[in-house]
C-alpha cells in the first residue's frame, strides 16, 4: 500500500486525487505554482510545496522540481492528473529511475500509445477494430500512397504519429491535393512535435466519438468499465459527456470491450486507461489511447460504482484489481457538463474572482470542482473550473435532474458557460441521443 503520494496537478482532478488518498489514508502532498497558493487542495493536503512561477512550463511541467519535490517530502509515488505530464514518458521513466512510483502505465507503455502509429498496429493485432489506412507511417512512394488512397477512397485524413491536442491532421478531398497536404502536415508535425511522421486514414464524414474504460493491474489482467460518448464538442474539446454511450447495439458493444480487454491484457497494462474510438454506422473504429485518468471518468463512476481513482492508487500500491469483469454492471446513466470560466458566446476566457459560489444538490448530483467564493481564477491554466455530473435510473431522469442542478448552480464575479450548458441539455437532438462530432459546431454556427 502506499504511504505517501505526490499530486502533480492542479484544480479540480488535483482535489479528486486527494480525496481519494484521504479515503484509502494515504498522506498527500500538494505542489503548486507562485500562482496557486490557494487552490482548495493546497489548503486540504498533509503537505504542499512550491515549484515554480506561473508559467506551466516552469512549475507543473517542470520534472526535476517536482522529483525534488518528492525527495524533500519523502512521497513514495506521484499522481499526474490528466494534461500536464499525465502522459509524459520521460516523466515516468525518470520518476521510476529516482525510485519512485509513477501511478499510470509503464514509459514503455506510454511511448507505445503516444506514437499513435505503434498504437494503431499494438490495437490492430490484438483484434482491436482501426480505420482503414495505410497501417504505418507514409513514405516517399508517391505512387503507393497515391494508389493506397483512391483504394480507401476520398475523403482522406492525415495524421501526425505524434499528434495531440487536435493538432497535426489535414483532411484531404481529392487526389490533386493528396501530395501537398501531406507534405505541409510532415512539416508542420517536425515543428511542433519535433518528428515528421505522418500517415493516412479514411476519414468519416459523421461519426461519433465514444471511448472504451479500462483498467489493467500490470499483470496481464484487465477489466473494462463500459463506454462512454462524447461527440458533443467544440474544437475537439469535449463540453458534455454521458455513460453509457446511447443507442449501441448489445452485441456491437460487448464484442469491442472484449478486444479492449485482450488489448490491454496483452499489453500487460497497469492502471486506467481509455481507448478513443470513432462510431459510425454501428461499427467502431479505434483512433488512440490515453494512458491516464480522463477528465470525463466520473460519469463511468456513476454507472458502475468503482471508484477509478482508488483503483489507480491501489494498483500501483501493488494490490490486485477491486472487481472482477463478471461483477460489473452498468446501471443507469450519467451525464457531466464541463463548465469552464468563459464567455457562453464568444468562449473568451474570463479569469478573476468568484464573489460567490453555489453547489447544486439533490439526488443523483455529483459536483467536481475547487472553487469556493472568493477564489481568484488564474489566467494561466485551462479554464475548466467545475465538473457537473448528474445520475439517473435512465437517461431521461438524468438529464432532467441535470436541468434542474444548471438552474441552482450559480457562480458570481467571472462568466462561465453554464448558460450554453442550459441550452444543451434542452435541445430536441441532443435529448433523443446520439448525435455525431459535428453537431455543436453546427448549432452554434446556426446561433451566430
Ligand atoms: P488528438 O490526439 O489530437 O486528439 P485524435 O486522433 O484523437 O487526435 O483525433 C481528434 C479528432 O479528430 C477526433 O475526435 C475526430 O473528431 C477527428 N478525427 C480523427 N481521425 C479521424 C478520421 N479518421 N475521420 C474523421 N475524423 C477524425
Amino acid at each position: 500500500m502506499l504511504d505517501k503520494v505526490l499530486i502533480a496537478n492542479r484544480g479540480e482532478i488535483a482535489l479528486r486525487v486527494l480525496r481519494a488518498c484521504k479515503e484509502l489514508g494515504i498522506k498527500t502532498v500538494a505542489v503548486h505554482s507562485v500562482a496557486d497558493r490557494d487552490l482548495m487542495h493546497v489548503r486540504l493536503s498533509d503537505e504542499s510545496v512550491c515549484v515554480g512561477p506561473p508559467s506551466p512550463s516552469e512549475s507543473y511541467l517542470n520534472i526535476p522540481a517536482i522529483i525534488s519535490a518528492m525527495e524533500v517530502t519523502d512521497a513514495d509515488a506521484v499522481h499526474p492528473g490528466y494534461g500536464f505530464l499525465s502522459e509524459n514518458s520521460d516523466f515516468a521513466e525518470q520518476v521510476e529511475n529516482s525510485g519512485f512510483i509513477f501511478i499510470g502505465p509503464s514509459a514503455e507503455t506510454i511511448r507505445l500509445m503516444g506514437d499513435k502509429v505503434s498504437a494503431i498496429e499494438v490495437m490492430r493485432e490484438a483484434g482491436v477494430p482501426t480505420v482503414p489506412g495505410s497501417n504505418g507511417p507514409l513514405d516517399d512512394n508517391k505512387e503507393r500512397t497515391l494508389s493506397l488512397a483512391k483504394e480507401i477512397g476520398y475523403p482522406v485524413i492525415i495524421k501526425a504519429a505524434a499528434g495531440g491536442g487536435g493538432r497535426g491532421m489535414r483532411v484531404v478531398h481529392n487526389e490533386a491535393a493528396l501530395l501537398k497536404a501531406i507534405y505541409v502536415t510532415q512539416t508542420e508535425a517536425k515543428s511542433f512535435f519535433g518528428d515528421g511522421t505522418v500517415y493516412l486514414e479514411k476519414f468519416l464524414e459523421n461519426p461519433r466519438h465514444v471511448e472504451i474504460q479500462v483498467i489493467g493491474d500490470g499483470k496481464g489482467n484487465a477489466i473494462c468499465l463500459g463506454d462512454r460518448d462524447c461527440s458533443l464538442q467544440r474544437r475537439h474539446q469535449k463540453v458534455i459527456e454521458e455513460a453509457p454511450a446511447p443507442g449501441i447495439p448489445d452485441a456491437v458493444r460487448k464484442e469491442v470491450w472484449e478486444t479492449c480487454i485482450k488489448a490491454c491484457e496483452n499489453l500487460n497494462y497497469r492502471g486506467a486507461g481509455t481507448l478513443e474510438f470513432l462510431y459510425e454506422d454501428e461499427r467502431f473504429y479505434f483512433i488512440e489511447m490515453n494512458t491516464r485518468v480522463q477528465v470525463e471518468h466520473p460519469v463511468t463512476e456513476m454507472v458502475t460504482g468503482v471508484d477509478i481513482v482508488k483503483e489507480q492508487l491501489l494498483i500501483a500500491g501493488g494490490q490486485p484489481l477491486s472487481i472482477r469483469q463478471e461483477d460489473i454492471r452498468i446501471t443507469g446513466h450519467a451525464f457531466e457538463c464541463r463548465i469552464n470560466a468563459e464567455d457562453p458566446n464568444t468562449f473568451l476566457p474570463s479569469p478573476g474572482e468568484v464573489k460567490m459560489f453555489h453547489a447544486p444538490g439533490g439526488p443523483g448530483i455529483r459536483v467536481d470542482s475547487h472553487l469556493y467564493s472568493g477564489y481568484k481564477v488564474p489566467p494561466y491554466y485551462d479554464s475548466l473550473i467545475a465538473k457537473l455530473i448528474s445520475y439517473g435510473m435512465d437517461r431521461e431522469q438524468a438529464l432532467t435532474r441535470m436541468e434542474i442542478a444548471l438552474d441552482e448552480m450559480l457562480i458570481d464575479g467571472i462568466r462561465s458557460n453554464i448558460p450554453l450548458h442550459k441550452d444543451l441539455v434542452r435541445d430536441a437532438e441532443f435529448q433523443k441521443g446520439g448525435v455525431n462530432i459535428h453537431y455543436l459546431e453546427q448549432k452554434l454556427k446556426l446561433r451566430s
